[in-house]
C-alpha cells in the first residue's frame, strides 16, 4: 500500500521583506510621532548588527546606510509597511573615542531606549565570542528600567561548535534569568542562517506582525 508522503513544511512568510528606508535623526526631536510599533538593534561596533538586520529582512544592503560615513551615529528607521518599524541605533566600542563623542551617543541611544513611546522591545546584538560587555549590561539596564522586551541575538554561531554555542547560551540566559526582566536569548549566525527565523518570530510577536509568537527560542 501506498503512504502517502507527508506535506512538505511551507515556509512562513516573512513580513521584513518589505523593509524599507525611512529617515535618519540626530536628535529624538527629529524622529516621527506617530504610533507606529518599533523594534530596535544595538550593540558593540562590528557585533553583527548590520548582517542581522539584512539577514532578517533578506536584503544585501539594508543596512548599509547606517554604515554611511556620518551616518553612523544616526537613529536609523526602516519602515516595515504602514504598522511596523526597525530601529537600527548607533553602534558603540569606542576604545579611543573622546567623552565629549561617548557622552552624546549615550543621551541619543539612552534617551530613545528609556523614552521612545513606539519602542515595543530591543534587540541587543553579541558578538557570541565576547557576550555581556560592561555597555551590553548598560542595554539592559535601560530596558529593564521601563520593563520593555530585551531580545539578545549571540551572533556569529558559525564561529563556535555546538558544544561551546549552547554553554554560552546556557550561561548568558542564567545571568538574564538573575536579572528578572522580560529578556531572551538565543544563538544567531547570518551566515548559516542559524536563529533566523526564530528572531523574525520575536520580532513579529513585538510588533503584531502574526506569526506564531514562540518567545524564548532554542536554537
Ligand atoms: P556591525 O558593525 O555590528 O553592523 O557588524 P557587521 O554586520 O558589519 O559585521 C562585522 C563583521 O562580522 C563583518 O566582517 C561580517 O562579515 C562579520 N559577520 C557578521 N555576521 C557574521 C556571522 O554570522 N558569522 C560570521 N562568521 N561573521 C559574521
Amino acid at each position: 500500500m501506498n503512504v502517502p508522503a507527508p506535506p512538505a513544511a511551507v515556509p512562513l512568510p516573512n513580513p521584513f521583506v518589505a523593509a524599507r528606508f525611512l529617515i535618519s535623526g540626530a536628535k529624538l526631536a527629529q524622529l516621527p510621532r506617530d504610533d507606529v510599533a518599533e523594534a530596535a538593534f544595538v550593540g558593540r561596533s562590528n557585533a553583527g548588527k548590520s548582517s542581522a538586520l539584512n539577514a532578517l529582512c533578506q536584503k544585501r544592503a539594508l543596512a548599509r546606510v547606517s554604515k554611511t560615513p556620518g551616518r553612523t551615529q544616526l537613529i536609523n528607521l526602516f519602515d516595515v509597511g504602514e504598522t511596523a518599524r526597525l530601529v537600527d541605533l548607533p553602534g558603540y566600542g569606542f576604545a579611543q573615542v573622546p567623552v565629549a563623542t561617548r557622552n552624546a551617543w549615550g543621551e541619543l541611544v539612552g534617551g530613545f531606549i528609556e523614552r521612545r513611546l513606539n519602542l515595543r522591545g530591543l534587540v541587543i546584538v553579541m558578538d557570541v565570542r565576547h557576550p555581556l560587555t560592561e555597555l551590553d549590561q548598560q542595554m539592559l539596564k535601560w530596558c529593564a528600567a521601563r520593563a520593555l522586551p530585551g531580545h539578545i541575538l549571540l551572533t556569529k554561531a558559525d564561529k563556535l561548535g555546538y558544544g561551546a554555542g549552547q554553554a554560552t547560551l546556557s550561561k548568558v540566559r542564567k545571568e538574564l534569568d538573575g536579572l528578572q526582566a522580560p529578556f531572551t536569548v538565543q544563538l544567531f549566525s547570518a551566515h548559516a542562517g542559524t536563529g533566523v527565523e526564530a528572531a523574525r518570530d520575536v520580532l513579529s510577536a513585538w510588533l503584531g506582525l502574526g506569526r506564531r509568537a514562540d518567545g524564548e527560542s532554542q536554537t
